[in-house]
């Protein structure tokens, strides 16, 4: 049973020479402040504490902790084991004007759960397990701070069920991270994403009242209330119970693969298998440089992973579906051991780690797109990192489809011409400016299943154009006095500017 998040990577000294990267106004925590905390619930002050979970799983955070830097340090780490803890805490922190924020397994990569002003860290790990399954009705009742393997195990093998949220960062990352960063697992064209799978919350709002969202099938109660608090990233309360859909456990599973002369024309079998209703588990496709690093080959083709699981009757047809889509588009079928190379590694986080220690400048850029534009996205994001100094490669692969359009995931490495910090951070901007620009340009939104964090915000008024008045608007009335994960969405906070120390 996992119980504590993942270190992203090692301090490069000691903790007690670490220092923040971002500077803002801090707020004064008194000592009977930390006694009040301490008084509801195990609370921490050790530096050690403190440092890492200032910090999650951003690539650019990366290069700060092998430079003696954490991201902005928190306070006070507090650790609830339940719902009236985590509403005291917050009643606390609300009286006192002490920021609070957030963290599940931070295994995010946008620093979404650095506390940007300190104060509090609500550390959910400790509120964690499955209070209550329907088993009939396939309803699972789980505290937010559960791992993917300490859901998925026990609903396994105890109820032969399963969510069916598989992302890459399963074994790192909680429940409540899933909902708060509105993420998608790697089988999500048949299961969806979490969006699809939250049937209700219990939500500790700022003014430290808990409130239902429902957990009918289905409802006309006014606006959907529970998609308000998924991606809400701990901005807008603090999610401390989540109703799952699961489904039985798959009888069968199909796997496939094919070898495409265009990445175009796979594309085009895509589309085309989708848009007849098919729904296959995974239905990943490669671009010509990402398919020579997974699979082999010269480099010309793209190659298409087809992996369907459920009732055989349902699957076959699905297979075949996809197949004549294929066919029809050229492809080659391709050896189906390419499916299971990918399943056994497919949970690997490693790569990032050793390429930050040598100096590289690496992160991933994942967008939706509606069909009709996905190979204009695809062209322009690479072309727009190739064009940026240092960039040394950009590819990408589709990971997740829908009925009107894809999810496109682009992975960059850049080598900076001296491996000191300001240059690698240089790059680094100037790669997510052109990345993401270009997306946006060419009609992609800003973010399909990683969220905005802090390194996305910059970009957030201009994807939502003025919509992003009405998330404002929304902050402000939940959160009026700015407690909850201050100073991200690119809502300005009353507490201050946000500076980085150079
Ligand atoms: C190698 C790697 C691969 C990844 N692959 C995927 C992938 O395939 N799919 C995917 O979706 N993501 C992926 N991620 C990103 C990350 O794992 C997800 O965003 C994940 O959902 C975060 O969960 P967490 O528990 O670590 O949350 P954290 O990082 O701790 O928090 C994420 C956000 O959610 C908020 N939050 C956490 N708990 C709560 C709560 N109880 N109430 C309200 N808000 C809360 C936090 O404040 C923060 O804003 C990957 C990350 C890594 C490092």
């Amino acid at each position: 049973m996992n119980t504590r998040p993942t270190p992203p990577i090692e301090f490069s000294t000691d903790i007690d020479e670490i220092t923040d990267r971002f500077q803002t106004n801090t707020t004064e925590i008194s000592s009977e402040f930390v006694a009040g905390l301490n008084k509801i619930c195990p609370s921490s002050t050790e530096l050690a504490d403190r440092v890492e979970h200032s910090r999650d799983w951003w690539p650019l955070a990366m290069h700060w902790s092998l430079n003696a830097q954490t991201a902005r340090r928190a306070d006070v780490i507090c650790r609830p084991t339940t719902t009236k803890h985590v509403s005291e805490v917050v009643a606390l922190c609300s009286k006192n004007s002490v920021p609070v924020t957030v963290s599940g397994g931070r295994s995010g990569v946008c620093g979404a759960a650095i506390p940007l002003f300190g104060g509090v860290v609500i550390d959910m790990t400790s509120l964690a397990g499955i209070i209550n399954v329907d088993e009939i009705s396939g309803l699972v009742e789980v505290l937010p701070g559960t791992f993917g393997p300490d859901l998925e195990n026990v609903l396994r093998e105890k109820y032969r069920l399963s969510v069916g949220h598989f992302p890459q960062s399963f074994d790192i990352s909680t429940v409540g991270g899933w909902v708060g960063s509105r993420g998608a697992g790697q089988f999500s064209t048949r299961y969806g994403k979490i969006d699809d799978m939250v049937a209700g919350l219990e939500v500790v709002l700022a003014d430290s009242s808990v409130i239902l969202t429902g957990t009918e099938p289905a409802g006309a109660a006014g606006p959907n209330l529970t998609s308000l608090f998924i991606g809400s990233e701990g901005s807008l309360g603090i999610i401390t119970k989540v109703w799952l859909r699961a489904h039985p456990i798959a009888p069968a599973q199909r796997r496939a693969a094919y070898m495409f002369g265009s990445f175009a024309a796979a594309v085009e079998a895509m589309r085309v298998s989708i848009r007849s209703g098919a729904t296959p588990a995974v239905l990943r496709l490669y671009d010509e440089r990402e398919s020579k690093r997974a699979h082999g080959g010269d480099g010309s083709q793209c190659a298409l992973l087809v992996l369907d699981e459920g009732e055989p009757l349902l699957i076959d047809a699905m297979m075949q579906v996809v197949d004549n889509a294929c066919r029809a588009n050229d492809a080659q079928p391709a050896d189906v051991t390419l499916v299971e190379h990918w399943m056994s590694h497919r949970n690997d986080t490693s790569g990032l780690q050793v390429l930050s220690k040598k100096g590289f400048v690496i992160d991933t850029m994942e967008v939706a797109v509606v069909w009709s534009r996905v190979n204009q996205v695809a062209e322009s994001v690479k072309k727009a990192i190739m064009a940026v100094s240092g960039a040394r490669s950009a590819s990408c692969h589709i990971s997740h489809s829908y009925i009107d359009g894809a999810c496109i995931y682009f992975t960059f490495v850049a080598e900076p011409t001296t491996n000191t910090l300001a240059e690698i951070e240089s790059t680094y901007e100037a790669i997510w400016n052109a990345a993401q620009n270009s997306a946006l340009d060419a009609g992609a939104n800003l973010s399909h299943h990683h969220g905005v964090g802090i390194n996305r915000a910059k970009f957030i008024k201009r994807a939502l154009g003025p919509a992003h008045n009405v998330l404002s608007a929304l902050k402000s009335a939940l959160d009026p006095k700015d407690i909850l994960n201050p100073g991200k969405f690119g809502i300005t906070s009353s507490r201050g500017e946000v500076t980085t120390k150079r």
